[in-house]
């Protein structure tokens, strides 16, 4: 008899679960609070959809037991999640690593998953919200209650997501119902975040994109390192490289930790290298004024707050500011956090106090970093979730 596996949540990972049970001959049901699948997904990539990085970065996966995630990330690499997609009609382009679907949409890469489910005779059910998780009616199957309903089923695949962002069904859910089954959760905290900090005023930088590096720095020890565009804000700072720092100076604050962060707006030179440089524009230009020096080097509201500064040289190099706070759970991407790992199996998915339950995507103590790496998370777990739960008794 065909197995009967249930996805509670039909976003990335929930939909990708769900092909993968379908394809391994299960008969599948996904249940969707909202009135449609991936609205998450459907705003990625700035609604293009950047769905996987072919360069791994040596902290593109972090948690409390990172290697976790290379388990599903070994067994569906980016190469094979790269096929999976050009195979449902994804054309790939390739931007520096990043790769997007040549469409420029993320509902293509939508539509194919749906396509693929409706091909493999998967009911989709959208506006069927999950309450509760039980034991069925027969030994060793699992019954699903929403509102409306219940629904029995021989294994049951939680992909609920996170609570970050403000796009509708994005909550705490996921954690409520593992935390039913007893599973232990790790503090959600926001990441892939903007900062705030404190004490300068930023009104007169706040609108500012340049280019420049960020050290995250834990209790005065220097902890992390990214550049790229930094965008400053009337609260504090954002763009991709704070992004890249943000889950871990969010998690040493929630941790009472103090964190700072120095930008540097001219990470291409050393102190010195800064010292000659301004000599030499002070030789070229006598007749200039130390602000008018820094014309042609730095957009015109960042001279303003520089050219304040005591030490011109440190102030560039080393500008240095308190993190207090990160923005809210609604302005982030990500959440750090999530269910235990080490109450799950790292190669089938599986709750480990509960044979049946398995878990995918952001729900898990796993985030990636920018750059499409939270989804290739949701796409390998799901797809090792999905294969898995739809293995009969005795099957590898
Ligand atoms: C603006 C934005 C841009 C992003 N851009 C990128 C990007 O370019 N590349 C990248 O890799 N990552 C990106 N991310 C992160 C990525 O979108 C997520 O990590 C990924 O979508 C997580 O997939 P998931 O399936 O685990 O969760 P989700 O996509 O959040 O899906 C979970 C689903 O479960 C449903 N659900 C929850 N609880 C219940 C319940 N009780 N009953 C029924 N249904 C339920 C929810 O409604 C939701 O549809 C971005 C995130 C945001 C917010």
């Amino acid at each position: 008899m065909e197995r009967t596996v249930i996805v509670v949540g039909g976003g990335a990972a929930g939909l990708m679960a769900a092909v993968a049970a379908a394809r391994s001959k299960a008969r599948v049901i996904l249940l969707e609070q909202n009135e449609k699948v991936g609205r998450k997904l459907a705003a990625t990539g700035n609604g293009r959809c950047n769905f996987t990085n072919t360069q791994m970065r040596r902290d593109a996966y972090r948690g409390t037991s990172p290697d976790f995630a290379y388990g599903a990330l070994e067994k569906v690499n980016v190469q094979e999640t790269i096929g999976f997609f050009s195979r449902l009609g994804i054309y790939t382009v390739n931007k520096d690593g990043w790769i997007y679907p040549r469409s420029g949409q993320a509902l293509s890469v939508i539509e194919v998953l749906l396509k693929e489910l409706q091909y493999r005779k998967v009911k989709v059910k959208t506006r069927e919200h999950v309450t509760e998780i039980l034991p069925g009616k027969n030994p060793g199957q699992w019954a699903v209650k929403t509102d409306t309903w219940t629904y029995e089923g021989d294994a049951v695949i939680l992909a609920c997501g996170s609570k970050a962002s403000q796009i509708p069904g994005s909550s705490e859910e996921g954690y409520r119902l593992a935390g039913q089954l007893g599973h232990n959760i790790v503090e959600p905290l926001p990441a892939l975040v903007p900062l705030c900090c404190k004490g300068k005023s930023f009104s007169s930088w706040s609108g500012v994109r340049t280019e420049g590096s960020v050290t995250l720095c834990i209790n005065g020890i220097p902890l992390k390192k990214e550049t790229g565009e930094l965008q400053l804000t009337e609260y504090g700072i954002s763009g991709i490289p704070v992004f890249q720092i943000s889950r871990y100076a969010v998690r040493a604050l929630w941790e009472g930790s103090q964190v700072q962060v120095l930008l540097d707006f001219m990470p291409e030179f050393t102190p010195e290298g800064l010292a000659a440089l301004f000599e030499e524009r002070r030789k070229n230009c006598p007749y200039k004024s130390t602000k008018e020096l820094l014309v042609g080097m730095f957009p015109a509201k960042l001279i303003e707050v520089l050219a304040k500064e005591e030490d011109l040289i440190q102030g560039i190099k080393e500008y240095s500011l308190e993190v207090t706070k990160a923005h809210s759970f609604e302005s982030a991407q990500i959440c750090s956090g999530g269910v235990d790992v080490t109450e799950i199996s790292p190669e089938t998915m599986e709750s480990k106090l509960h044979k049946g339950i398995y878990f995918a995507g952001e729900m898990i103590d796993i985030d990636g970093a920018c750059g499409g790496y939270n989804l290739q998370w949701a796409w390998s777990s799901g797809m090792v979730a999905g294969t898995m739960a739809a293995r009969k008794e005795g099957e590898l």
